[in-house]
């Protein structure tokens, strides 16, 4: 985690808060988009649902987990050294 929001809302009557559209703007969360939730004994925490895409550029070609991340084969290849061609 890069940087730390922290911002205070109420929640209605119905279990919803409302995610300023600056945060997400910033975390490119749009209409539709799926939101996972972890629990935390103190809390939890919200994050943009990324289906196996790319830590990187968010590609879905030749992803694989490395070190709890999935990077595609052009972004593998980059960090490498290598040209794609
Ligand atoms: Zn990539």
């Amino acid at each position: 985690m890069d940087k730390v929001s922290v911002f205070t809302r109420n929640m209605d009557s119905l279990g919803r808060l409302v995610i300023p559209i600056y945060l997400r703007n910033y975390l490119k969360i749009g209409i539709g988009d799926s939101i996972e939730v972890f629990t935390y004994s103190e809390g939890i925490m919200l994050r943009k649902y990324k289906m196996n895409s790319c830590v990187f550029c968010e590609s879905m070609d030749q992803v694989q987990y490395f070190k709890s991340q999935f990077v595609c084969g052009g972004c593998r290849n980059n960090l490498a050294g290598k040209r794609s061609s």
